[in-house]
């Protein structure tokens, strides 16, 4: 699904996505920049769902020849879990936040919330994780290129540890893709997990409605190519009179 002619839809489930691949995937996103195409986060990577996601790439004219990175926002297995399937088939540089390498590298179901997320059946119970290794480990204020686009990094914390989102700067406008940082409707997604913690997740949230961007472009849900700041700067001021904003579905 082209968003606008620099960034795609390719990848996402139909319960909270537009069922371009199966539940539970996020949102998978494709850039072009160019001579170069990134993927942004990789989904569960389960059944027939990478087929599914390089079928639509191939389906929207883009050339697979010229993906070379897949940028993971953070460890959550709807997100992470197709991320060995791409390098392996591919050989796409895997970018990763720094603190969720250890964890990518390992597979380790405890550390990602994998086996809690089983036992609540977001997940099938014979499901594995697939370690994943991390070519390049990113945190805030480093730089990425796609092509002739720049991606910046922001450390974005809270909904899990070792979360990161993505402001792409872009030939006609700025793209906060922001894993599951937040959402549109100023929403936030924060779990009974060991990981996830309501005053950082307000500290990442602040920090994100402070920065000049266009399109948010969530993990889930629905998703606005302009105005997206005004949905981040909700989910803000909310945790500014100390809520906690809503959650998705
Ligand atoms: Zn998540």
């Amino acid at each position: 699904m082209r968003l606008t002619n620099e960034v795609y839809l390719v990848g996402g489930g139909p319960t909270l996505g537009f069922g371009l691949s199966p539940d539970p995937d996020c949102h998978v996103y494709a850039i072009d920049g160019g001579d170069e195409l990134a993927l942004v986060d990789a989904g569960l990577g389960d059944g027939d769902a990478v087929e599914r996601i390089v079928a639509t790439i191939v389906a929207e004219g883009l050339d697979l020849a010229k993906l070379r990175r897949l940028l993971l926002t953070h460890y959550h297995a709807d997100h992470a879990g197709g991320a060995a399937a791409w390098r392996a088939r591919f050989g796409v540089e895997v970018v990763a936040p720094a603190g969720a390498a250890p964890v990518l590298r390992g597979g380790d179901e405890r550390a990602i919330a994998l086996d809690v997320a089983k036992a609540a059946g977001f997940y099938r119970a014979d499901y594995r994780f697939a370690p994943v290794a991390v070519d390049r480990e990113v945190g805030e204020g480093d730089r990425i290129v796609v092509g002739d686009l720049a991606v910046e990094v922001f450390d974005t914390p809270g909904h899990c540890d070792g979360h990161v989102s993505y402001l792409l700067h872009g030939r006609e406008r700025r793209y906060l893709l922001a894993g599951d940082a937040v959402f549109c409707g100023g929403r936030v997604v924060l779990q009974n997990i060991h990981d996830c913690r309501v005053a950082v997740s307000a500290e990442s949230v602040a920090k994100l409605a402070g920065r000049e961007f266009d399109a948010l472009l969530p993990g889930h849900g629905p998703i606005a190519l302009s105005g997206g700041r005004d949905h981040v700067r909700r989910a803000d001021a909310a945790f500014g009179k100390l809520f906690v904003p809503p959650g998705l579905g």
